[in-house]
């Protein structure tokens, strides 16, 4: 099964996608990882590194091929899901053309909702431990340190990241929502959207997609 995933900021996509991965097989291809993936040492991973350190958006040429030439290694068999990409209408018609292209097919695009305070929250209260790396959320109620700012384990206190502000989380919800409505739109046109509610915890999630997926099957 090949999967294309939605969602804004902090919604969970990633922790979904390793799920997939350990439950099915599903290889998770993600358009920043791949571009982070290219040798610095080429002039191509000179430039996106260069792109990206101005915080400016890789062409899309660039991106295209790096997934095109991603979908053409053979551990994709048992399936694939694109994180992060497509992301605005024109890589939903280089998806299409590249996939029709190899010759696989995207069964489903799923949108990984969360709404604005959840995904917040999840933000702004994330805290990590420099020492074990173990995230922790002190606003959410979920994984929240025994000790207030203590890590559990190491009994250090804990750090927060840079970029996560309010501020920040602000700013790519909204270039979320302004890229990816007609996206969003464009699966749903097709047939193809499945949508699923991520505030909720990880199990929670997985456990809703499984469920659509198998009454689209019974149809
Ligand atoms: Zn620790």
């Amino acid at each position: 099964m090949n999967l294309i995933l939605i969602a804004p900021p902090a919604a969970g996509k990633g922790t979904l996608a390793s799920m997939l991965n350990e439950k099915y097989g599903l290889v998770c291809i993600s358009a920043g990882e791949l571009l982070r993936g290219v040798d610095p040492s080429t002039e191509l991973g000179q430039m996106i590194r260069e792109i990206q350190a101005r915080r400016e958006l890789v062409d899309d040429k660039i991106t295209n091929a790096l997934m095109k030439e991603r979908l053409m290694k053979d551990d994709i068999q048992k399936g694939f899901i694109l994180d992060g990409y497509p992301r605005r209408m024109e890589q939903v018609i280089a998806v299409n053309e590249i996939t029709k292209e190899l010759n696989l097919k995207i069964d489903y695009a799923v949108l990984l909702n969360v709404d604005y305070e959840t995904g917040l929250k999840r933000t702004i209260g994330r805290q990590i431990c420099p020492v074990c790396k173990k995230t922790y959320n002190k606003l959410t109620g979920v994984n929240a340190p025994k000790v207030e700012n203590m890590c559990d384990d190491c009994n250090v206190e804990l750090t927060t990241r840079n970029d996560d502000t309010e501020e920040a989380y602000k700013a790519g919800y909204e270039r979320y929502q302004v890229n990816c409505a007609p996206v969003i739109e464009y699966y749903r046109n097709q047939g193809m959207l499945i949508e699923i509610d991520g505030s909720g915890t990880a199990e929670n999630t997985l456990n809703q997609l499984e469920k659509i997926i198998k009454e689209e099957k019974n149809d």
